[in-house]
């Protein structure tokens, strides 16, 4: 916004009738709901370069920014009274930090951390030596995140834990944040998806709904479907979200330069019941129980060790290449991590859940 302000004066002393739309740092000043999903959340996004300064930013919603990097993203909220980031990512909180004086003068006034994972939280200690954070602010977390936090207090060198500072406001259930007229609504759904106690965070003004690293837009799922902690919950996720968050416009995921919609999120879900369909059928197939009747003949000692693992792997394999038949069109990377996941999937499925 500085930059904005001096250009102007600049141009007004030589009379130019240039404006300042050449600025980069130019936020669109009227939100377009429409003209943002135009852009933003289709695919070709992902293939465009990053400008030189190492990071893009486009508005998710009024006050609402959505700041991104090659694979990293997270949005912050400019407040009546200051400005709110959710997610303290390491390689991106440099940029929020060389952002946010651009397009405000007020204060940080809380941080987030989205759970514990370094790649989510290695980034708050840059809040704290930051002359931009407020002097009361707020550093939120999650209780069981906070029991992380404190057990790698414990457990690593100083200078590891000291990245990634205690907090000082702790949740637990459900806690609701107000200020500056920003509304913020936690949930804590009590099951591990990605990591314990996962939660997340819904903004009902603005219809954005934080729930990290639980899924990629247009793309099939990451390896073990985001390091799943429980697999049949992250299966269940998505439609839990759609349940719960009807009206959520975008999911913020974490990762990714372009932003999840509400569709994108019934798109995954509808990928991973057709995932489970496929399994199922797999298991159920005269393929696979053939060669599996053969692979019982084929070994004598440690058979079961052999076997299991046949299964495993036959079962992946056909899954997986009925999978991206059926995806390969549709989403991004849908042979990447087809027979991993589908690992996964035989041995939940099979043997582990009901
Ligand atoms: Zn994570």
């Amino acid at each position: 916004m500085y930059k904005c302000i001096l250009y102007s004066t600049l141009l007004a002393l030589s009379a130019s009738s240039a404006t300042c739309a050449a600025n980069t740092y130019n936020a669109e000043k009227d939100f377009d709901l429409e003209k943002v999903k135009a852009k933003y959340t289709d695919v070709n996004y992902v293939y465009t370069s990053i400008p030189e300064r190492g990071y893009n930013y486009y508005k998710v919603a009024d006050n609402a920014y959505y700041i991104h990097n090659e694979f990293d993203s997270m949005v912050f909220f400019i407040t009546d009274v200051g400005v709110v980031v959710y997610d303290a990512r390491p390689e991106l909180t440099p940029s929020v930090l060389d952002l946010i004086p651009r397009l405000t003068d007020k204060k940080i006034t809380h941080v987030i951390y989205s759970h514990h994972h370094r790649d989510h939280a290695e980034g708050m200690h840059l809040y704290l030596k930051s002359d931009l954070l407020a002097k009361d602010a707020k550093i939120i977390s999650q209780k069981e995140t906070e029991e992380f936090l404190q057990i790698a207090h414990e457990d690593l060198p100083a200078e590891r834990a000291a990245l990634r500072p205690m907090p000082n406001v702790v949740w637990d259930d459900d806690y609701v944040l107000e200020t500056g007229g920003l509304r913020l609504e936690f949930k804590n759904y009590r099951r591990n998806w990605h990591s314990h106690d996962d939660s997340v965070v819904y903004a009902p003004k603005q219809n954005i709904l934080f729930a990290i690293d639980t899924f990629h837009a247009k793309s099939a799922p990451w390896i073990h479907f985001g390091e799943a902690t429980d697999p049949m919950m992250t299966w269940k996720l998505p439609q839990i979200l759609l349940n719960d968050y009807p009206q959520a416009e975008f999911i913020i995921t974490g990762h990714e330069k372009i932003v999840a919609t509400h569709a994108d999120l019934e798109e995954y879900r509808d990928l991973i019941k057709d995932m489970q369909d496929i399994m199922h059928d797999v298991m159920k197939s005269e393929a696979f129980h053939a060669t599996m009747k053969e692979a019982h003949r084929r070994y004598k000692d440690g058979s079961e060790w052999w076997n299991y693992r046949e299964g495993i792997d036959l079962a992946a394999e056909m899954a997986a290449q009925k999978f991206i038949e059926r995806w390969a069109a549709r989403v991004r990377n849908a042979s990447l991590n087809a027979e991993e996941n589908f690992k996964m999937m035989f041995m939940q499925f099979a043997i582990l859940n009901p």
